[in-house]
């Protein structure tokens, strides 16, 4: 999608503070953390919420949530963190290019 900023960090043409990159999936700070560390993962292929998920991208979907824990943990998260999907204009989405929020350490964050 030539207009979704998220495609544009997963190629490489916006920059962004990338933690972690596969052929599949990238995953970065985000730009307004809301915690001390708050990063998403983010598939490179273009999906826009959760609700337009498929079986088919049932494995993408598992890799995603493995890393999760696996990048907290570099991200210095020892003990603990959220995770956050927000899906569409009710769930407060605002970049229309599917993401899970990871974040937490230092002071409490936000319950959404
Ligand atoms: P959501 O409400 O789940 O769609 O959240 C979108 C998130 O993307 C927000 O937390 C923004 O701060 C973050 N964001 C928007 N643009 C960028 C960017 N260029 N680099 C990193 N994070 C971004
Ligand atoms: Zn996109």
């Amino acid at each position: 999608m030539s207009d979704c900023i998220f495609c544009k960090i997963a190629a490489g043409q916006l920059p962004s503070g990338k933690i972690y990159e596969d052929d599949e999936v990238v995953a970065f700070h985000d730009i307004h953390p809301f915690a001390r560390v708050h990063f998403m993962i983010v598939p490179k292929a273009h999906i826009a919420t959760l609700s337009d998920c498929l079986p088919e991208h049932q494995a993408l979907l598992g890799k995603m949530l493995l890393l999760a824990p696996r990048l907290a943990r570099e991200q210095g998260l020892d003990t603990g963190f959220k995770t956050l999907i927000n899906t569409g204009r009710g769930g407060g989405q605002e970049v229309f290019h599917i993401h899970v929020h990871v974040f937490g350490g230092g002071d409490p964050v936000r319950k959404s």
